[in-house]
Parts: structure tokens; C-alpha cells; sequence
């Protein structure tokens, strides 16, 4: 049984010393324990009645060994990708918290001492079990593991889960197709499910969606905030000198308005991208850039980061984030930042979360190419008024809620049996496994049709055929749900053509990353042949697609209403 833990020196001891990046998240592990103690208590007397197993968890951070260059630790005080750091430190926060025997890695030494692998032997197959339940690493850990563990690396993966920031997309995972159609990257083709990719965001349905917390405000604070707010003080997103670049033309027409504020590095002159009439503070500690962006009433973005998480701090401290849309939206097919990274996701804007979570009044997402627009949203932010807001997916309880369940019911070690929808009783009068719910289009399945188990619970399915050309991703998401991959096995079968009414001439099944699918011209219905490539992802003109959607609670998108 695990128990809930409220003290966090263990941890601290745990992520030891020596790099610039361990101290930053022991900065930030220590800054955030009061609040992830109030969250466990909270979470703590909701679960009440559960059986929490105790799991052994290896957490492996690839990135910060030496072996793969480390090149983030020095770093770290000069402007480069924190969102990595603030997310681990994050995690190893809300596993320890939520009680689970924790052991940490951030160099091959210990992975070795870890997996019981004899140091210095090169690749070395793990003849015994696993010593471990779960394995969190990310792509750099992984192809370290797959070196020094050989073989037995793939008797074990289902173990593993990556974190990984933007995703990967089925159709990259799968080595043989996405050699086969041209879906190879540097970084896919582990043949890992779906769902044990990681994001930072909910923005890829078929990846599990970890997240980080941001500071949450007690009552005195948020009326502190509130009457402390400076009207005109903007502060912009970007903490290297080259996210400013070419961006005069919108620093001087914020400049009318209102007085900017910088953190951005420098080491001993005001880098020549930020003018003058900025007041740059240089890299903040994470404690005093909270204190001012609960100042400032704007936090601009310029285009880059992408999907980081200072965003959602402003907003947490009441500032209203103004971005740049995208037109056309940034992808790997026409962005170098995106490029040779396994997904095809169309990136709408700098911070598509915000833009599609959050929305108006916290966040402003306009064309920056219309200065008409940008003055206009300008002066709209200094006369509107925002309280702080903070989605309860990014609040410490959120996140442990979220991990708990993702820890307790996920299973990717059981063979995930084709679902056949035949029991001796179906075979003299076959039901109809969905049914139509009264005044919707959206079929459901009939709830005593199946007690095949399954996280999330049947009951949560949704079937939907997507329009032509239409993905999954986009086809829940306008009937108010999202898409469920872990729920393709049970409509990837003939009857769910019919129970929407389309007729099939005939049906195949195939590999393709589009399957199940009907289309309309030969009157075809396609299913799956490899459960690894069902996607939510992907879309194609000549098809409609099947989609299994799912309901989400409140504020929790990677959890159904009956999920915990
Ligand atoms: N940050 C900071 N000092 C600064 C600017 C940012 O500590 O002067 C922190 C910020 O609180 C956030 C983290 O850096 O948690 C990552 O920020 P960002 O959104 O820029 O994402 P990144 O590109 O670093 O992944």
C-alpha cells in the first residue's frame, strides 16, 4: 500500500548535488512543498477508499547524464530550456508524494548500479526480473538503456514510459510502417504503445498527457495581486536574446502603451536585440519572476518558446498572455524547430494550450501582421480586468490526481487482446454492441454488452465517424470530447460500421495509421491489423474515420468522468 508522503527531505537527499540543473529543480522541489503537502492531504481524503499499490519506480533522466552531452546543466543560468527541468523536478515530486519507493538516475553509473547491469561491459542483457514497476526516462535514457541492456530491453519495455515534451505520434512509433511511409525520424520507432509517451501538454490524445503544476494563490494573495496590478507593465516571454530578434516593429508600438519589462540573459552588456527602453532584470530566479509577473498586467510572447510553461505562471498571477497565431500553423513539415520530431501536430500558435484551454480574457491569441490588431488587443489588456487562473490539471492536486490514476491503471505488460464482440448468447441474436443515445448522433456503448476490462471503463466510449479528411484528434474534439486511444480495440470491428450507418461492400484490414475507416466511394469499410498503429492522429481526404471518444471531467482532460 502506498502512503501518502508530506515531507520532502528524503527527495531532496535523493536528487543530489554537483550540477547546476539538480539545483535548480531542488530549488524548485523546495520552493513548491508546502504546496504539494496541502494537495496530498487534499487528495488524500478523496481517495480515502482506494487501494493505492506501492510501485518501484526507477527514474532515469537521460538528458542530464554525461553520456548524452548534458548540455542543458550549463545552461541553466544562462537562458536555456528550463520546461524540461521544471517538469522532472515536478514529477519526481509527484511520485514521491504519492508514496511509490523511488529511485533516481542521472548518469549511466547508476542506471547501471540500478538495472543490477556490471558496469563497463558494454551491452548486457538483464538476465533476472526487472528490479522495477516502472521506468520513467525520455528519448535520450532510452536509447541508453537499449545500449547497455540489449536484448532483454524489449522483454521490459512495457515497463517504460518517455517523457516527452511534443509527442509521438503513432505512425512514427511503429518502426516497420514508418520506415515503409516515410514517417521515420530521429526519434521514433520505439514500437512503444502510444500511451507511454509523455507529454508536457494534453495536446496529443494518443500520448498520456503528465504536465507540471504551476504556484497556486491563497486567498491574501490573490487580493494582494489584485490591488498591486500595474496597468501598464508588460513583461515579455523569452529569455534569450534570439527570441527578440526582428521584433522591433512590435516593441515599439507596445512601447507607446505601456513599460516592458525582460528577463533575458546577458553577461556583461544589455544584449543589442533588447532596446533600450526595456527594463531587462536579467535571468530571475523562479521566485522573483513570479513576484513580477504578479505586477504586470501583460506577459507578451513574440512566437518562441513554443508551449513552455512560463505562460501559465503569468496567468496564474493575473496577467493577461497576448501571442502570435500562426498562419498556417508551424509543423514539422514547414518549421526547422519542428522538424524531425515524430508528429504532425499543426501548431495553431506559440501556446496552442493556452489558446484552446484557457482562451479570452487570460489569453489573447491575434496575427501579429496586423498591427491594427496588435494596437487594438494592446489597449483592450489595460482596460480589461482578469482574476489569476490556474487549470486544476496544473495545480500539485491535479497532477498527483492524474498520476495516480495513470499509475494504478495503466497496463501496458498484459497482451491487449483483439477485442471480438461474440459470446454463445450474441451468437443466436447478435445485439448491437452500441446503442443511440436519445437525442444525439453519438453512439454508446451498450453498457452490459462487454465486461471486458478496460481503462478507461467502456462506459466512457463514444463512438463517432469523423468527417472526410477530418482526424480523430478534431472529430471528438468538436463534439465536446476527446479522443481515446486505449478504446480502438473495442470499435475496430465490422458492427460499428453498420451502427453508424455506413454499409460496407466489402471489408479488409490492413496496417494504417488511418484504420478503422470507411470510405465513401468504393463503399469500403477498412479495420486495423496492427493494434500499435491505432491513432488518433492523421487524417486523409478519401476517408471517414472511426473515432472512439470519451467524455473528460472538469478541468482534467486525461481523466473520463468514471476514470478514478
Ligand atoms: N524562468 C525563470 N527565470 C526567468 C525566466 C523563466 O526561472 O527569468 C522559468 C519559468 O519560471 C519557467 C521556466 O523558466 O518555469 C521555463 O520557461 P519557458 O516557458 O521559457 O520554457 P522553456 O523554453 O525554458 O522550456
Amino acid at each position: 500500500q502506498a502512503v501518502f508522503q508530506f515531507d520532502i527531505r528524503a527527495l531532496l537527499e535523493q536528487v543530489g548535488a554537483g550540477k547546476e540543473s539538480l539545483s535548480f529543480m531542488k530549488r524548485r522541489i523546495r520552493r513548491m512543498a508546502a504546496q504539494w503537502a496541502s494537495a496530498a492531504r487534499r487528495l488524500d481524503d478523496k481517495l480515502r477508499n482506494h487501494w493505492r499499490e506501492q510501485k518501484r519506480i526507477l527514474v532515469h533522466v537521460g538528458f542530464l547524464t554525461e553520456e548524452s552531452g548534458d548540455v542543458f546543466s550549463p545552461k541553466v543560468l544562462k537562458g536555456g530550456p528550463l520546461g524540461e527541468m521544471v517538469q522532472w523536478a515536478d514529477i519526481l515530486t509527484a511520485l514521491h508524494v504519492l508514496g511509490h519507493n523511488l529511485k533516481i538516475s542521472v548518469s549511466l553509473k547508476e542506471l547501471h548500479g540500478s538495472l543490477g547491469v556490471p558496469p563497463g561491459r558494454g551491452s548486457c542483457p538483464l538476465t533476472g526480473p526487472l528490479p522495477f514497476d516502472l521506468i520513467y526516462t525520455d528519448y535520450h535514457g532510452l536509447q541508453q538503456m537499449k545500449q547497455h541492456m540489449g536484448l532483454s530491453l524489449r522483454k521490459h519495455k512495457c515497463h517504460i514510459r518517455v517523457i516527452d515534451t511534443f509527442g509521438t505520434e503513432p505512425a512514427y512509433n511503429h518502426e516497420e510502417y514508418a520506415t515503409r511511409h516515410g514517417y521515420r525520424t530521429n526519434w521514433g520507432y520505439w514500437n512503444l504503445r502510444g500511451q507511454q509517451y509523455m507529454t508536457m501538454f494534453p495536446h496529443t490524445p494518443d500520448n498520456s498527457f503528465m504536465g507540471f503544476v504551476a504556484e497556486e494563490l491563497n486567498e491574501t494573495e490573490r487580493l494582494n495581486i489584485q490591488r498591486n496590478k500595474v496597468n501598464n507593465m508588460a513583461v515579455v516571454y523569452g529569455k534569450e536574446a534570439s527570441m527578440w530578434k526582428g521584433k522591433e516593429k512590435f516593441l515599439d508600438i507596445l512601447n507607446r502603451y505601456m513599460e516592458i519589462h525582460g528577463t533575458v540573459y546577458y553577461e556583461t552588456q544589455r544584449p543589442p536585440e533588447v532596446p533600450a527602453f526595456v527594463k531587462n532584470h536579467g535571468l530571475l530566479p523562479q521566485q522573483e519572476l513570479q513576484q513580477l509577473l504578479r505586477k504586470a498586467k501583460l506577459f507578451i510572447g513574440f512566437g518562441f518558446p513554443y508551449e513552455g510553461p512560463a505562460p501559465l505562471e503569468a496567468i496564474a498571477n493575473g496577467c493577461i498572455f497576448l501571442q502570435p497565431k500562426f498562419i498556417p500553423p508551424h509543423s514539422s513539415l514547414n518549421h526547422d524547430f519542428f522538424r524531425g520530431k515524430p508528429t504532425s501536430r499543426k501548431v495553431s500558435s506559440q501556446h496552442p494550450y493556452a489558446e484552446q484551454y484557457i482562451g479570452r480574457p487570460h489569453v489573447i491569441t491575434i496575427d501579429f501582421n496586423n498591427s491594427e490588431e496588435f494596437d487594438a488587443a494592446i489597449r483592450e489588456i489595460m482596460r480589461i480586468n482578469v482574476e489569476p487562473y490556474l487549470p486544476y490539471e496544473y495545480t500539485c492536486e491535479g497532477m498527483l490526481e492524474r498520476v495516480h490514476a495513470y499509475i494504478q491503471n495503466q497496463d501496458f505488460c498484459s497482451p491487449e487482446a483483439p477485442f471480438l464482440p461474440v459470446n454463445s448468447s450474441w451468437l443466436s441474436s447478435p445485439p448491437s454492441p452500441f446503442v443511440l443515445l436519445p437525442n444525439s448522433s453519438i453512439l454508446t456503448w451498450a453498457s452490459n454488452a462487454s465486461s471486458c476490462p478496460s481503462w478507461p471503463p467502456l462506459s466512457a466510449l463514444r463512438l463517432l465517424a469523423s468527417q472526410e479528411g477530418q482526424s480523430c484528434v478534431m472529430a471528438c474534439q468538436s463534439a465536446g470530447l476527446i479522443c481515446e486511444p486505449a478504446l480502438y480495440r473495442f470499435i475496430n470491428i465490422k458492427e460499428a460500421f453498420s451502427a453508424l450507418d455506413l454499409q460496407c461492400d466489402g471489408v479488409e484490414s490492413e496496417m494504417n495509421h488511418l484504420f478503422p475507416a470507411f470510405s465513401a466511394e468504393h463503399a469500403e469499410c477498412s479495420l486495423q491489423q496492427d493494434p500499435l498503429l491505432f491513432s488518433c492522429a492523421g487524417s486523409s481526404a478519401k476517408h471517414q474515420r472511426l473515432c472512439p471518444c470519451r467524455d473528460y471531467r472538469n478541468g482534467q482532460v486525461a481523466l473520463c468522468r468514471d476514470c478514478l
